[in-house]
């Protein structure tokens, strides 16, 4: 048996303070398995300036903060970060550790769970929880997402996984009476920095794709032909109020960017409304749009294995169906 307690959610934080959506999600997650054995969610939250963070984490789910603070975390360093929060865990010796897989977190739950001498389970897309033996059952997709694999860390701790963005939804927690901030002054000497950020180059089109956000997401995939087409699923997204995704053959094939791919090597999405124009519904892109309140899929073959997912089908060509459909939604609107 292990003494750990608690389960801390890293908070990746932006510029301005503020935490990113992935962490606040998994703080919900964590407070549903921290309730079951009546333990502490913490969140850990790095930054020069953490305070709008801090609001944030409050009414999400945590239950307290740990805060490293200071000029030397106005920036995600590697070294820098994992020294701080190696150093934290080693104090506290929490039993959980969630990190939402963004590109920080991929970079930081390994190293971490290195110095830590720990396991951590990738990209996780669903998680559950053992009470009786406080174990985190961490579940991926294996083998190029053809089965999904579900991993335990029986032998060490703390347990750790990154878990994609999007998987869950954020939750409103009432702000605990106890809420407290431990706020930590890590120093760290610049001589043992042995990685910098020489240049940071924004992906502009990632920047204005943000699918996991989208309430109401029209999809592309190879079925629509040629990347003209995709001026097709442009249109009816914008009618819709809604975003553009894609499948990774489209991407594949050079027809629109990566920032719209949905699926296992892509985003995780959880729209009220997914809707799928000439995409098969492969495996991998299940994995990423599956949680969608409403799927609505648009295939020339009725026996494509989207359907089997899909509320609502539409066999037919989505070059008639699709510019039908963007004049029919136009005209209720105009009505
Ligand atoms: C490790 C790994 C990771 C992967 N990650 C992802 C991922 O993140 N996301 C992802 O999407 N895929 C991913 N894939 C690829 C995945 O296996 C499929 O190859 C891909 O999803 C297929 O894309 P598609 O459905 O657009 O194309 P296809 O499978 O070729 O399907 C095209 C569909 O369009 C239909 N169609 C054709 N013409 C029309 C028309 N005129 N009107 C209506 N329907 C039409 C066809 O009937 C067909 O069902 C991954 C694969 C691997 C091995």
């Amino acid at each position: 048996m292990f003494d750990n307690k608690n389960f801390w959610v890293y908070i990746e934080t932006r510029e301005d303070g503020s935490a990113k959506n992935g962490g606040l999600e998994l703080l919900g997650q964590a407070r549903v398995m921290a309730d079951q054995v009546n333990e502490e969610v913490i969140a850990l939250i790095v930054g020069k300036n953490v305070d709008k963070a801090i609001e944030q984490v409050k009414k999400s789910g945590a239950t307290s903060a740990i805060t490293i603070t200071g000029d030397l975390y106005a920036e995600y360093n590697t070294d820098v970060y994992t020294n701080a929060i190696v150093q934290t865990v080693n104090e506290y010796q929490p039993n959980v550790i969630l990190i939402s897989a963004t590109s920080q977190g991929r970079d930081l739950g390994p190293r971490m769970s290195s110095r830590l001498h720990t396991g951590l389970t990738a990209d996780c897309t669903a998680l559950a929880f053992d009470v009786e033996k406080k174990e985190v059952q961490w579940t991926r997709p294996a083998f190029g997402g053809n089965l999904m694999a579900t991993i335990i860390c029986a032998e060490h701790r703390p347990q750790m996984g990154t878990v994609r963005p999007g998987v869950f939804e954020k939750q409103e927690y009432e702000i605990s009476p106890n809420f407290e901030v431990i706020t930590k002054d890590i120093d760290f000497p610049q001589e043992k920095i042995l990685s910098r950020i020489v240049e940071v180059i924004v992906d502009e089109d990632a920047g204005y794709v943000d699918l996991e956000g989208a309430e109401i997401i029209v999809s592309g995939g190879r079925g629509i032909g040629k990347p003209e087409n995709f001026k097709l699923i442009e249109e009816l997204a914008e009618v819709l109020g809604g975003t553009v995704g894609s499948s990774r053959a489209a991407v594949d094939a050079g027809w629109i960017s990566h920032a719209h791919q949905v699926g296992q090597t892509g985003k995780t999405v959880g729209p009220k409304v997914y809707i799928a124009c000439g995409i098969s519904g492969q495996i991998q892109h299940l994995a990423g749009m599956s949680g969608s309140d409403v799927i609505i899929a648009i295939n020339k073959d009725e026996n494509a294995p989207i359907f089997r997912v899909a509320d609502y089908g539409i066999v037919g060509d989505l070059l008639t169906i699709v510019p039908k459909l963007t004049e029919r939604i136009k005209k209720k609107k105009k009505m």
